[in-house]
């Protein structure tokens, strides 16, 4: 097949697909197919990076001593990358990691093109919402009963164990995360049909679900909108926050894992060595990765780097694209008590009231509003260093025409940013697991405008891989894994 049939084919796909993401609703086409450039040195500053301690590894490792040779090298410090060095860490303390013979530390690094967590999950809507069922129907058409099972079990498995570890480091509250539940916002009665049709497939198809139906006057009372919804499980976080703490527990599980991190270090090409080791007490060393400041030598690579992965992986141009969505912080005129804690998807975004006294105003984090952008839709962009006016300003005016007692009319908001989402040809499916003919380079990215969610199980799955092939065994599904998600799909 030519690569014009290829790229329609993937064309085709993309507009194919209609299920809605927690980060974007807007429309995709996939027109591009360079190679995505570097993250910008000058990106917007989003709300969750302002504050004092708000990133504390901003800068680390940045200057000093530079690691040069790991056994795992990490490109990305987002939540794909930093789950991976927790997984690694505890697969390594739990013996589920297999060292050589007498070495007693596994070396793991990783690198980070600017601050710690600048990527998407430093800049994003931070919903942490497992989709319940919508879009059910959709998902089953294309891959099947099983795998729309397994297509909705990882955003759960993900979203829960995040929480949980959360809860018992001690560190739930310092991250603000809060399960205040989701409501997705239905502006008419097609709406609401559709998200019953959903409904009534994933309870035939043996989902358990967990879901509130509200009436137009049931949620005009409750939340202050003439609309109808339903309420689901969910989450919303800090997610820089949450990510530093992530990182720390990576760090301080076991002494078997030796992590270090160097931000502000571009990898610039990865490039195989002839050279394998002879030492029996180590991993043979496959590839070097150059930076700024020197090569790394690895013997397994993880590229975390979601809408960047093409710059090290040409190949995978056209499959993973970048997309930027834009946010606002945006002051609330109502108290927090007026608002509630849930989270909401609906019109043009989606959105949430940051956690305060009860009779305090809240700061919304808004975002959406892409396709007030017009074509191409932001797609194929790697500047968040930008914002987009019309974007801007569909994002200021949405909330007070939709919450008249909520938000004012006209009201500026306190920070507007933009990020780099990672699409695929099949919008949010993400290609996990090895890259296909670079043995030791594995990949977790492209998860779409929905990735809190997902990013720490499909990181799971990578070291899991990983152990597998140390072991010589073969890897076994978990079974909350999509099989379309997988790389050798
Ligand atoms: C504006 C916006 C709003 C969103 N809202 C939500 C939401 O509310 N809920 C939700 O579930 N999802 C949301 N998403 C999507 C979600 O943020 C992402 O899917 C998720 O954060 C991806 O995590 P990641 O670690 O794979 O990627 P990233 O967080 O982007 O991390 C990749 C990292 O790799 C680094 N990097 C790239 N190339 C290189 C290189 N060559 N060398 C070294 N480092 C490199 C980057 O600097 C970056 O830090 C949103 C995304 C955006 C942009």
């Amino acid at each position: 097949m030519s690569r014009y049939c290829i790229l329609l084919l993937l064309v085709g796909l993309a507009s194919a697909l209609t299920v809605p993401l927690a980060g974007e609703q807007a429309p995709f086409r996939l027109d591009t197919n360079a190679p995505a450039d570097l993250p910008y040195e000058h990106s917007t500053p989003s709300f969750w990076m302002l504050g004092p301690n708000a990133n504390p590894l901003a800068e680390a490792g940045s200057t000093g001593a530079f690691t040069d040779a790991a056994d795992v090298c990490i490109v990305g410090s987002g939540m794909t990358g930093t789950s991976a060095a927790y997984h690694l860490a505890n697969a390594v303390e739990g013996g589920r990691f297999p060292l050589p013979e007498g070495k007693e530390r596994l070396r793991a690094v990783v690198l980070e093109a600017r601050d710690f967590c600048s990527g998407a999950t430093g800049r994003n809507g931070g919903n942490l919402t497992p989709f319940e069922i919508r879009g059910f129907r959709e998902v089953e058409k294309r891959f099947g009963r099983e795998e729309a099972l397994r297509y909705f079990a990882i955003e759960h498995y993900s979203s829960t164990e995040m929480a949980r570890i959360a809860r018992e480091g001690g560190w739930a509250d310092s991250v603000d995360l809060v399960e205040g539940g989701h409501v997705d916002l239905l502006q008419t009665e097609e709406q609401v049909d559709e998200l019953w049709a959903d409904f009534d497939a994933a309870v035939a198809a043996g989902k358990s679900t967990n879901v509130s139906w509200f009436s137009r006057e049931e949620m005009n009372a409750t939340y202050g909108t003439y609309n109808w919804g339903i309420r689901t499980p969910g989450y919303n976080v800090w997610p820089l926050k949450f990510v530093t703490e992530l990182f720390k527990e990576a760090n301080s599980t076991t002494d078997k894992l030796d992590l270090r991190l160097h931000t502000q270090t571009p990898v610039t090409k990865v490039s195989p060595l002839s050279l394998h080791s002879e030492d029996k007490t180590s991993f043979p060393t496959r590839w070097a990765l150059s930076t700024p400041r020197g090569e790394v030598h690895c013997s397994y690579v993880l590229h975390a780097t979601n809408a960047y992965a093409s710059h090290l992986l040409p190949h995978l141009a056209g499959s993973i694209v970048p997309v930027r969505g834009q946010v606002v912080a945006l002051r609330a005129s109502a108290p927090a008590s007026a608002l509630t804690k849930v989270s909401w998807i609906g019109g043009v975004g989606y959105w949430f009231p940051r956690p305060v006294e009860e009779d305090e105003r809240p700061i919304v984090i808004f975002g959406g509003a892409r396709d007030a952008a017009g074509p191409p839709f932001e797609v194929g962009t790697t500047d968040d260093g930008s914002v987009n006016e019309a974007v801007g300003k569909v994002l200021r005016g949405f909330l007070s025409t939709l919450f008249p007692t909520l938000y004012e009319e006209g009201r500026e908001p306190e920070r507007e940013w933009t990020g780099i989402m990672g699409y695929t040809p099949e919008r949010d499916v993400p290609f996990v697991g090895p890259v296909l003919k670079y043995e030791g380079q594995f990949i977790s990215a492209g998860y779409g405008g929905h990735g809190m969610p997902r990013a720490y199980a499909c990181a799971e799955a990578i070291v899991g891989m990983i152990a597998a092939e140390l072991e010589g065994r073969d890897w076994v599904l978990p079974e909350w894994m999509p099989r379309p998600f997988l790389t050798s799909s």
